[in-house]
């Protein structure tokens, strides 16, 4: 691998998901890369105060399996090895949504893991650690007032190390990957650059979270439970195996509609879900940990695409670009994706040039395509009348499209297969536009 490096050093700020994964696709073609976390990192896949989101349900989509198991080889074994639980898609898992409790199940013939997110997490942490060219310095915090001494390019990063000393790293390529990306906002205030527009879409989603023992008499049907709301019942709930013979339970609701705190107060959130299925299956299970609770306010979308200038060497990637409502399960296997599209711009671009100077603007138009899919899944929170935001024009019909679209996936396998495919990023949302496919959908929205 020695000849494909560009004999460089690249600092990564943050070891979540979008960190950890950005380490291995840099490594491929730096000298030396350094990741900055400012939690101390559990050898044991344990929550951490860093990902306060660790404690909720986490779905792995299958493109995200993919992107992970294409940047660490043998990823998908080292997360079985882990305890992760196969789901085979459309079969395992059952999906209870308004008219169809539940959707049929279908083996579509691809499967996907359900695993806790600190062993996803230490399992690509383990990946990136073995890497002779790469070092994850723990304790070590980017602080909010950074700044490079070159406003137009950055040459290196200031962090604060676990004893509160403030050290400087020298660095070719700066990758932010701290989730709220903090850094890259600090960064272009400081030199008086415009911050990037932003779009957002407001939810005010509140969840809480338990984890139980599966019991020995549950169903044998399914290994997984989504149960969606319906206009008069807002509130949904979704429920994944984990290691260890476990279950997870998220449950919640909009526009501040969360659930309690307390056990009992969980329960009772848990039997007022549409259907009964989540709270028979856990009321006489074993409670296994406390309940644990979580805000998220709204999707938001930064466009960095749209400015003129953006320093050299610095490169947000991750939730720093965009973050999605979790409830549609997409922030981990689009931060992989963005990981394996900066590898291959790393391959592409070092051969042609000054790769650290076109590197950001590049990624930051082609990410576009990567996004646009997931973003237009978040987009469907607008269904919900109270969704703050922008609307996107004739949203009517885009909903009524939809229902045309799930009514023949109900109807037809092959259908079925191919909206499983775009929830699960393996294609883009422009399938749908197919002549053929266009025809039976807009058939359909005439009959109803
Ligand atoms: C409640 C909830 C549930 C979710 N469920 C799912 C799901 O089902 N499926 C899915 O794919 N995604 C889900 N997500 C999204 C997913 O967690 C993230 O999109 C994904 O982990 C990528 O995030 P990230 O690595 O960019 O940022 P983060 O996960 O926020 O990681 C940022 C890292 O940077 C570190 N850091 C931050 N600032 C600094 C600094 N200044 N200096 C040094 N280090 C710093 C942090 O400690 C952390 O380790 C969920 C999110 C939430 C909130």
């Amino acid at each position: 691998m020695a000849s494909n490096r560009i004999v460089k050093q690249a600092v990564v700020i943050g070891a979540g998901m979008s960190g950890l994964t950005a380490a291995g696709a840099l490594a491929e073609r730096f000298d030396q890369v350094v990741v900055l976390e400012r939690d101390t990192l559990p050898s044991e896949p344990t929550y951490r105060a860093g990902t306060p989101q660790d404690r909720h349900v986490h779905a792995l989509l299958v493109s995200g399996l993919r992107a992970l198991s294409e940047l660490f080889p043998g990823f998908e074994q080292d997360l079985a090895r882990a305890g992760a639980v196969p789901l085979r898609v459309g079969l395992d898992f059952r999906v209870e949504q308004p008219g169809y409790d539940p959707f049929p199940q279908r083996d579509l013939g691809w499967f996907t893991y359900a695993v806790s997110r600190p062993t996803i997490e230490r399992t690509v942490r383990r990946r990136v650690e073995i890497r002779a060219n790469t070092t994850l310095r723990q304790g070590c915090r980017v602080p909010e007032a950074w700044e490079s001494p070159n406003g137009e390019a950055v040459t290196g990063v200031r962090y604060e190390n676990g004893n509160g000393t403030s050290e400087t790293i020298a660095a070719d390529l700066v990758v932010d990957a701290s989730g709220r990306g903090t850094p890259t906002l600090a960064m272009l205030k400081s030199i008086g650059g415009p911050l990037p527009a932003e779009t957002a879409i407001g939810i005010d989603l509140r969840y809480a979270t338990c984890v139980f023992a599966i019991p020995d008499d549950a169903s044998t049907d399914w290994k997984g439970v989504r149960t969606l709301g319906s206009p008069q019942i807002r509130r949904g709930g979704l429920m994944l195996p984990l290691e260890g013979n476990r279950w997870m339970v998220t449950i919640g609701g909009r526009q501040g509609d969360g659930p309690p705190g307390d056990a009992e107060g969980f329960l009772n959130y848990a039997r007022s879900l549409r259907t009964q299925t989540i709270y028979n299956a856990i009321r006489q299970a074993k409670r296994l940990d406390g309940v644990a609770r979580y805000g998220f306010p709204e999707s938001a979308r930064r466009h960095f695409e749209r400015l003129d200038v953006f320093p050299r060497g610095l490169l947000p990637i991750g939730d720093a670009i965009c973050r999605f409502n979790p409830v549609y399960g997409q922030g981990m296997s689009v931060a992989a994706l963005e990981a394996c599209l900066l590898g291959r711009l790393l391959q592409r671009l070092g051969d042609e040039g000054d790769l650290i100077a076109s590197l950001a603007p590049t990624f930051f138009t082609e990410v576009q395509t990567l996004l646009e899919t997931p973003w237009s899944v978040a987009t469907l929170d607008f269904a919900f009348p109270d969704t703050r935001g922008q609307r996107p024009a004739d949203f009517e019909t885009t909903l009524k499209f939809g229902i045309a679209l799930n009514q023949l996936a109900a109807e037809d396998p092959a259908v079925h297969k191919l909206t499983l495919e775009v929830q699960h990023l393996l294609k883009p949302r422009s399938v749908y536009r197919d002549p053929a496919l266009l025809q039976r959908v807009l058939e359909k929205m005439a009959d109803a």
